[in-house]
């Protein structure tokens, strides 16, 4: 794996020394000019691994970028180096208490710089892992209902603050303890794993699936209304009822599986429990009147979600 580090310093020379000696290392360097740079370009496309910063800078320095970066939910796991000329040690208690994760003193010594980065890079690597597993059900890949519980509250904060519309789907597998027991259970775990794949491929980007319980799971998508988002759910349902999944633990057999749901969007008064349980209403009466099927809420009544 390539690291990537982003360089935060005023000075031209420094910066330049910094990138020459960790393209060197074949260490991946870009370049800021100060801290508003720096948080410019972190909170861009690019994925940086460590950042190196200089502590004396004019504007945001290196202790504002530390607290700024401890700060920020997607950027706080990021390690970042104080690399300073300073020899006072109030200075370097200061960083490491504010959540600096190392120190390296002006002028440095290459090989230092070098072994540094590694280190922090491999700190990264693994704690980010930690993370995504926390957030991960290990069966499906599919967030987990701590995480979905999470996104949802995000979402529903984000849908809120800029007033965009935004729905979400309960989906439930029909008769799925009969795989189960006819079969296996290890073919109940291929079929959950085949249709987290499903599911993964009609999801947009900006949709999350959710494994929200044993065989039941939470579509929420942000941005989209509820006759948007039952278009969607409602040919995922058909495209399932139509598509025999071949499943190997099941020697080869066909299996028919069908799913049933319930829709709804985000209103005003709304908790994620609301939200949540209004789609869990919905998808027990579309158990009830008969599986392989789908109904929203709209103002306050149960509708039949129809193919468009
Ligand atoms: P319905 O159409 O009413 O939803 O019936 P159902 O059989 O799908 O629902 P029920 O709630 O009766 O059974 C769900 C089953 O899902 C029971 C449980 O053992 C099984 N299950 C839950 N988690 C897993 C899992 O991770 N793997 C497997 N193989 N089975 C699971
Ligand atoms: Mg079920
Ligand atoms: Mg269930």
């Amino acid at each position: 794996m390539t690291i990537s580090v982003l360089v935060v310093d005023d000075s031209a020379t420094v910066r330049y020394q910094l990138v020459q000696q960790l393209r060197e290392a074949e260490i991946d360097a870009q370049e800021a000019r100060n801290g508003e740079e720096a948080l410019e370009l972190l909170r861009g496309e690019s994925v940086f691994d460590v950042i190196i910063s200089d502590l004396k800078m004019p504007g945001i320095d290196g202790l504002t970028l530390v607290n700024a970066l401890q700060e920020d939910g997607d950027l706080s796991g990021i390690p970042i180096c104080i690399l300073t000329s300073s020899t006072d040690l109030d200075d370097h208690v200061q960083n490491l208490e504010a959540g600096a994760s190392a120190f390296i003193q002006k002028p440095w010594k290459e090989e230092v710089l070098v072994a540094t980065v590694r280190r922090l890079a491999r700190v990264r690597e693994s704690t980010s892992r930690l993370e995504r597993a926390s957030r991960t059900d290990p069966l499906t890949g599919l967030s987990n209902r701590r995480h979905g519980d999470a996104t949802l509250r995000q979402e529903m904060d984000r849908s809120r603050r800029y007033g965009g519309a935004m729905a979400v789907a309960l989906l439930d597998i029909d008769h799925f303890k009969s795989i189960n027991d006819s079969i296996s259970h290890a073919a109940g775990d291929d079929v959950l794993k085949w249709l987290a794949r499903e599911l993964r491929a009609v999801s947009r980007k900006t949709d999350t699936v959710v494994r929200w319980g044993g065989e039941e799971f939470l579509f929420i998508f942000p941005e989209t209304n509820l006759d948007e988002a039952a278009a969607i759910v409602e040919r995922f349902r058909s495209h399932l009822a139509e598509t025999p999944v071949s499943i190997e633990t099941a020697g080869g057999r066909e299996l028919s599986v069908t799913v049933s749901g319930g829709v709804a969007e985000l209103e005003s008064e709304d908790t994620t429990d609301s939200l949540v349980d209004r789609a869990d209403s919905a998808l027990y009466k579309a158990k009830e009147t008969g599986r392989n099927r789908l109904l929203k809420w709209q103002d306050g009544e149960l509708h039949p979600v129809v193919a468009a």
